[in-house]
């Protein structure tokens, strides 16, 4: 780990024009007590495969756990076995395409399809924030998991770019959960390259997800391999069984709480601030984020537990507003 130096009056980055606010934004992390759930079991004549509950970190470990619960299924459902996928964010597409590679036929019934789940409201740093990890070595090899093909899609025009995220003294610590060898070591920087007042910090580098090019790749990708849709939205787990399907993957998110009665889950709120596109080559994590992306600028994010309403109200997204604005001395 080496110090770095930055940070004299020529070597800033520039302040975002914090006022070309073009809308605010609002989403439920999905986040599930205890840990999120990749877990088998049987309902009626279905075998039942629940992959969901990851709380402010779907993006970062949907590949991994994609190809482990395809592993889970692959042992009691071989390929080319019809599976049935419920939900269409980046979870359940995830695991759709996962399945198709590895020869399964798929259908996804969902209520919503992007650019309406929660997924599209991600930031989307590559990091695990807001998530029970469950046990280390399982959460390791999906981490593994995720960051080799987010490293092969950073090389495509997927939306997934490594970026500089310059994080202040105690934010951005679930960068450190990031498996060692992954990503380039974290540096500690004398002064953080931007305007106000002078703060040290840290330097960490990680993929950057940008959810309206992302996700529309990826379900342009299922329908070129032939995947099966259908708009459907189911009150009950009961309604399963009568699905065609030999196997079913539950990747409803939150949604799963209604549907599977799973109390453990639980909402957390987070609303964020998109400013109008501008130049800003960094994201930047402090007591707010910011998230620069070719559709905006991302300002985040609030942390509100226990609220399921995915609404934005003015108050929590002027205080986005103005800690962003304080960090740069504005
Ligand atoms: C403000 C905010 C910032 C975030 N930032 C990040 C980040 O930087 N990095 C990161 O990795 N993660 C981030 N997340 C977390 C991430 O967005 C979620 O963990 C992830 O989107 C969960 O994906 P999912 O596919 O499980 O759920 P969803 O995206 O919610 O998809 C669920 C799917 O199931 C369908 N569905 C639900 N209920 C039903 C039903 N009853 N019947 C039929 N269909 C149904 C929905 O229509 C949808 O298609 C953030 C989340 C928020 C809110």
């Amino acid at each position: 780990m080496g110090v770095l130096a930055l940070g004299s009056g020529s070597e800033l980055l520039p302040t975002p024009d914090f006022s070309r606010v073009k809308r605010y934004i609002a989403g439920i992390r999905p986040y599930r007590r205890g840990r999120f759930r990749l877990e088998l079991e049987s309902i009626g004549n279905k075998l039942l495969l629940h992959n969901y509950g990851h709380g402010g970190a779907g993006v970062t470990l949907s590949w991994g756990c994609a190809e482990e619960a395809v592993g889970m299924l692959r042992a009691e459902v071989p390929p080319p076995a019809e599976v049935a996928v419920l939900g269409a964010g980046v979870m359940g597409m995830s695991t759709a395409m996962v399945l198709m590679e590895q020869g399964y036929r798929v259908k996804i019934y969902t209520e919503k399809f992007t650019p309406d789940t929660t997924s599209d409201v991600a930031g989307a740093q590559w990091s695990p924030a807001l998530v029970n990890r469950g046990p280390q070595r399982r959460f390791e090899r999906i981490m593994r998991k995720s960051h080799r093909r987010f490293a092969r899609l950073a090389e495509q025009d997927y939306g997934v770019t490594l970026k500089a995220n310059y994080a202040t003294r105690g934010h951005g610590t679930h960068l450190d959960q990031i498996p060692d060898g992954l990503l380039a070591p974290m540096e500690r920087v004398a002064r953080l390259p931007f305007a106000g007042p002078a703060k040290a910090g840290r330097l960490y580098h990680t993929f950057h997800i940008e959810p309206p090019i992302y996700l529309p790749s990826l379900l342009a990708d299922l329908y070129f391999r032939g995947v099966e849709t259908e708009e459907r939205r189911f009150e009950d787990a009961r309604e399963l069984v009568a699905l065609p399907e030999r196997a079913v993957v539950n990747c409803l998110g939150y949604g799963a709480r209604r549907v599977f009665g799973d109390e453990q889950l639980q909402p957390i709120r987070g609303q964020l601030v998109l400013l109008e596109p501008q130049k800003l080559p960094y994201l930047l994590s402090h007591r707010g984020y910011i998230f620069p992306r070719k559709d905006g600028v991302v300002l985040g994010g609030s942390v509100e537990r226990g609220v399921f309403v995915a609404e934005t109200d003015e108050r929590t997204c002027q205080g986005i507003i103005r800690k962003n604005e304080r960090f740069f001395g504005l």
